[in-house]
């Protein structure tokens, strides 16, 4: 059984065993923190998705969605401070050559002291980790790594160069020549192609103050301490909400959406206990407020989600650098303005391995007999890759026919799995792996009373329900 330390193991295998996710171009070796989603794993991805876009868009009525491109004119970046600002302080180990995080060295430091027993110490080296990044203070947090013993995990020493700072954007060339004024950057947050199109949007909308734009895509960030599977990738997705709103009202809004936010969370069944908010000491250079929800992962509380007070830090400067008025007239106060904003961004993919780290079960069946396990994925119904999974007890007795009539009334309404090879008990043990609430088994009674046993994933009971009434208990689960 996986204990607390190698369940993140067990959960990278299982993805991997299981058709969930798989390291990108695995057959020349892989590409370091790039990973590829299979078909039970694009499957969860997309009803993820489709749950935060409905609960974003659908359900509040102020909100609209866009798709907008990955590529953007460069000038964007430049206004939104990435170019000059979004980067990380790094510390190279002149031995090993290896480059790292710096916060995350010290906070790796500190995990180890705690696991040590030295709680209070490891807190310590925390709070000067927080006092010096504030101050962005180099000298100072690289004097904390030396005088704290913190080695590199490859050479063993503590021979370390400067602290430097590293940008995290990506960047290639449009058009055919290649020299800088062609240089483009691939996005480093879904929110900029947000901002530049908040004109359009409210214009063509005629959208009236608060009103929120919604979008979810790909983002690209050069990492430089990529690992910990799809915690962290070079290319991973952000589902953004930005919220418009009228300045010195940025302080309600900002609690409002912390609540909305937890609400949704709470709504995928995850106990409040595994969450937590974690303010921000050092705020990003456009953020008057901005904190995370963490949730506790194996390998502890990480970020799942920023919530940003971001002032009208984009929009002002998108005005300035463009030239174009980024205003909104505001007819209830008679004022034209640049709306303040607040920013929900939540990574898909961390979002994905919440769910895989909350549902990942591995449950001891053995009785006095025999020993038995099983592993589950414990996902909501609405979530689930598959939802249902029909399975005659055997290939013969027309039984394969009665269960095709199941699919056939399922399958428009949700995603089935048909499957009549291997024992039953084998069948039931492959939906539970890839987290399939519901099975069907169609056997020699259907025959007589058109009656089917269904079989719920977690608690492994069983019912006789009639066939026809297959469809109905399923979409009452999964809406
Ligand atoms: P971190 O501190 O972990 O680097 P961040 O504070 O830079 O994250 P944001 O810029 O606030 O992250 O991005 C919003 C969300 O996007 C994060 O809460 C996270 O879920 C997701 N995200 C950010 N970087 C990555 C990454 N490299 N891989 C996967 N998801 C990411």
């Amino acid at each position: 059984m996986a204990t607390d330390s190698n369940k993140f193991q067990a959960i990278i295998s299982h993805c991997k065993e299981y058709g969930f996710i798989f390291p990108s171009s695995e057959i020349y070796d892989g590409l370091q923190a790039v990973y590829d989603y299979g078909q039970w794993g694009s499957e969860l991805k997309k009803n993820i998705k489709d749950y935060w876009w409905k609960h974003m868009t659908q359900l509040h009525e102020n909100i609209v969605g866009i798709d907008a491109a990955i590529f953007m004119h460069p000038t964007t970046w430049k206004a939104s401070g990435h170019v000059d600002n979004f980067n990380d302080p790094m510390i190279d180990n002149k031995d090993s050559k290896k480059r790292y995080r710096v916060d995350h060295l010290i906070e790796a430091k500190a995990e180890e002291m705690r696991n040590e027993g030295r709680e209070d110490e490891a807190n310590g080296l925390l709070d000067e980790l927080d006092k010096f990044i504030a101050k962005d203070d180099f000298d100072g947090l690289r004097q904390l790594i030396i005088n704290y013993g913190i080695k590199c995990s490859i050479s063993k020493t503590s021979n370390w160069s400067d602290i430097r700072q590293f940008n995290l954007m990506f960047s290639t060339q449009i058009g055919s020549v290649s020299d800088e004024t062609n240089e483009i950057y691939l996005r480093p947050e879904t929110a900029q192609g947000i901002f530049v199109n908040f004109l359009n949007v409210q214009k063509t909308g005629r959208l009236k103050i608060p009103f929120g734009i919604a979008q979810i895509g790909k983002a690209f960030r050069n990492e430089i301490v990529a690992r910990q599977f799809i915690f962290r990738m070079r290319e991973f997705e952000q589902m953004e909400m930005q919220y418009f709103i009228r300045p010195g009202t940025q302080k309600e809004w900002y609690e409002t959406w912390k609540e909305e936010r937890m609400k949704w969370h709470l709504s995928l069944g995850i106990p409040r206990e595994r969450y937590r908010f974690h303010d921000h000491v050092k705020l990003a250079h456009y953020a008057d407020a901005a904190c995370d929800i963490e949730y506790e992962f194996p390998i502890g509380f990480k970020e799942v989600e920023g919530i940003h007070s971001r002032t009208d830090f984009d929009l002002k400067n998108h005005q300035e650098y463009s030239k174009k008025k980024m205003q909104y007239f505001d007819s209830e106060i008679n004022q034209n303005y640049i709306p303040y904003v607040i920013e929900t961004s939540i990574g898909l993919d961390r979002t994905i391995l919440m769910m895989l780290s909350e549902g990942y079960t591995e449950e001891d069946l053995s009785t006095s007999e025999k020993q038995d396990s099983r592993v589950i994925l414990r996902f909501p119904a609405k979530i689930a890759p598959m939802k249902l999974a029909v399975l005659p007890l055997v290939k013969k007795d027309g039984l394969p026919e009665i269960a095709r009539t199941i699919m056939d009334d399922c399958k428009s309404h949700f995603r089935c799995f048909y499957e009549e090879k291997d024992t039953i008990g084998k069948r039931y043990r492959r939906m539970d792996a890839i987290g399939t609430p519901f099975c069907v088994t169609v056997d020699q009674q259907t025959k007589t009373d058109n009656t089917v046993t269904i079989r719920y994933r977690d608690t492994m009971q069983q019912e006789r329900i009639l066939a026809d009434n297959v469809k109905e208990v399923v979409l009452k689960e999964i809406n």
